[in-house]
Order: C-alpha cells, then sequence, then structure tokens
C-alpha cells in the first residue's frame, strides 16, 4: 500500500522551479498517459515552473504524449517524479539520478522501494487512476487534456475495464474524467486499432502458438517474421494479448526475439500467478501481467515448463 500521502507529494512538488517526469522502458499508454497527465495539471497549477516529460521518444503513442527536449542542467536541484516504474533499471532515462528529490508513483507490487518520497498502490489497476486520484483529492486543475491521457492510461491498463483488479472506483474515476469532455470512443480505438501488418502479427503469432492441455500457451514471435510484416519491437505489444481470447487458455508467454537472439517475454494469465516466475528471468510485474527477459532458445523452453507447471498447480487447486 502506498507508503506516503497526496498531501506530502504536493507539498515537495510545491518546493520545486524545475520537475521532471519521467516513465518506464518500452512504454504502454499507462507510463505515457500518468505521465502526461501528471505534466498537464501541474502546468496549469503551477504556470512559473518547468514541467518536463523525460523518457525515449514514444512513437506508436505519440498521440497520448510526446517527450520534452530534457537537458542535463536541468535535473540540477530539481524534483524527479516516476510513474508506473517499479525499479530503477526500467526508468526511462537513467538521468532521473541526477535530481535533487525522487518521488515514485506507482501500483505495481513494492520490491524495489526507491524514492524520497513514494505512493505506492499496487492495488490500483492503473497508475494513471492514481495520478487521477491525486489531481481530485488534491483539487489540481483537471482539464480535458489532462482528462484524456489519464483516462488512454485506465482503458490501456485495465484492457478496456475487463481486467479483475478494475473496481467500482475505478468506474467512478473513469466517470469524472469522461465529464471532462473527453472523447471515449476515440481513446478506446486508439487503443484497441491495429494496422494491417499488425492484424498479420497476431496471425502469425496464432499459428505458431503452442497450447498445453494444462491451458498454459506459448509463442514466438522472431525477428524473420517481424522483417517480412516490416513490424519493429514496439508494434509487437498488439500480439502479446490474442492468445487470451480464446476460452481454454489460462495463462501465455509471447517471447519476441530481439535481434541479438535473446527474447522479451511477455506473461499475461487469467488466474495462476505468474510475477514470481517473471522475477526469476531479469523481470516482474503484476500477479497477472508480467515481463522479462530469456537470453536463448533453451531459457524460453524452461520459462514455458515454468509456466504449465503454475498453470497445472492453479488447476488442481480449482477443481
Ligand atoms: P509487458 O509484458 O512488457 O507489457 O509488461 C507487463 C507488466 O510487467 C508491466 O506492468 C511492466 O511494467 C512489467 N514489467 C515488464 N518487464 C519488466 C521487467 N523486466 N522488470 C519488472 N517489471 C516488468
Amino acid at each position: 500500500m502506498s507508503t506516503n500521502t497526496f498531501d506530502e507529494i504536493l507539498t515537495k512538488i510545491k518546493q520545486y522551479d524545475t520537475i521532471i517526469l519521467h516513465r518506464h522502458t518500452s512504454p504502454d499508454p499507462d507510463a505515457i498517459g500518468s505521465q502526461a497527465g501528471l505534466a498537464r495539471s501541474l502546468r496549469l497549477a503551477f504556470p512559473a515552473k518547468r514541467i518536463l516529460c523525460a523518457g525515449s521518444a514514444v512513437n506508436n503513442l505519440a498521440w497520448i504524449n510526446e517527450m520534452d527536449e530534457v537537458q542535463d542542467a536541468d535535473y540540477q536541484g530539481a524534483l524527479v517524479i516516476t510513474t508506473d516504474t517499479a525499479n530503477t533499471p526500467r526508468i526511462s532515462d537513467q538521468r532521473f539520478k541526477d535530481g535533487a528529490y525522487l518521488i515514485k508513483i506507482d501500483h505495481h507490487p513494492n520490491r524495489d522501494p526507491y524514492g524520497d518520497l513514494s505512493y505506492v498502490d499496487d492495488q490500483a489497476p492503473a497508475a494513471s487512476q492514481i495520478v487521477a486520484d491525486l489531481i481530485i483529492s488534491e483539487k489540481l486543475p483537471l482539464t480535458k487534456e489532462v482528462a484524456a491521457a489519464l483516462y488512454a492510461g485506465i482503458v490501456g491498463d485495465t484492457g478496456r475495464f475487463m481486467y479483475p483488479d478494475t473496481s467500482a472506483h475505478t468506474f467512478e474515476v473513469a466517470a469524472i474524467l469522461t465529464k471532462t469532455g473527453i472523447d471515449i470512443s476515440a481513446i478506446a480505438r486508439h487503443i484497441a486499432d491495429v494496422s494491417f501488418a499488425q492484424a498479420k502479427l497476431q496471425a502469425a503469432c496464432m499459428q505458431v502458438m503452442e497450447v498445453d492441455a494444462s491451458g498454459a500457451a506459448m509463442a514466438i514471435i522472431s525477428q524473420q517474421t517481424m522483417k517480412e510484416l516490416q513490424i519493429d519491437i514496439e508494434q509487437t505489444a498488439v500480439a502479446v494479448g490474442t492468445p487470451g481470447h480464446i476460452k481454454d487458455i489460462l495463462a501465455w508467454d509471447v517471447f519476441v526475439e530481439k535481434p541479438d537472439g535473446s527474447y522479451r517475454v511477455h506473461y499475461r494469465s487469467k488466474g495462476p500467478v505468474i510475477n514470481q516466475l517473471a522475477e526469476a528471468h531479469d523481470g516482474g510485474g503484476h500477479a497477472l501481467a508480467s515481463g522479462a527477459n530469456a537470453k536463448d532458445l533453451a531459457e524460453v523452453h524452461q520459462i514455458f515448463q515454468e509456466l504449465i507447471a503454475v498453470t497445472k498447480k492453479y488447476e488442481a487447486a480449482n477443481v
């Protein structure tokens, strides 16, 4: 649960002239939405402060927000706030270390409790929901532009209000955001729509998918497939949720091959807890959605065997 209060966070915010917001690498809508929503609200609340969004370019998420040019000198005496980022190695742009004070706002299990202040609620389905709560409870500006970013984050991380950590409070927050006049259909479409090449990637993923009798499944997206479809690694995210549409699949791994032959691993589940598996492979995340890394095909197969074991155990406990 949370370690500090919203009041304490706002008190700190008021003390700094420059505030730089960071989020995690390989960003998703919640990373960009929570960062942008907070930045936009703070800019309106404190027009005299410099509020900057740091991190790698976002390409396919530029419709939510684009990053600012942040110079090394900007970190001098600055307050740095990270959103949606569980551990320091995953903070996009490691210059976050150069600030004067660090605040963590997150919804992942707090395995790496970094920061001088933090607000961590691992029951919240999205970091954007926490940022919305902060804005609402501290009476910070909540315009359409602020709400659009936060709503995108919530829609993204709840799978459009489907995943089990979606709560009545999530809908309360969504209702408040909706009342600002945001276009909820356009935002949902932005998140759900795929390019023709991405749809072909989803199909390719289905073609190679292996399904175990336990309900565990795995698919490998190779560099060759990505090259054939002219898809970059960021765009492969659309294939990660696809196996979940299949009724009998309970938990699955999607392995995306990197140019160096190692693999980015995406774990997803409808019940079996998978974050401990991810933690054993240079990763982590939520109980039902985690990420990790595999150095080669041998580790890929080992990871799948571990997933099968956890899925079997879950099945046995739930008959
Ligand atoms: P992904 O499969 O990349 O969409 O990630 C699913 C969830 O796991 C997200 O909440 C990520 O922030 C988290 N995650 C992904 N990779 C890692 C990692 N290497 N270490 C810790 N958490 C991760």
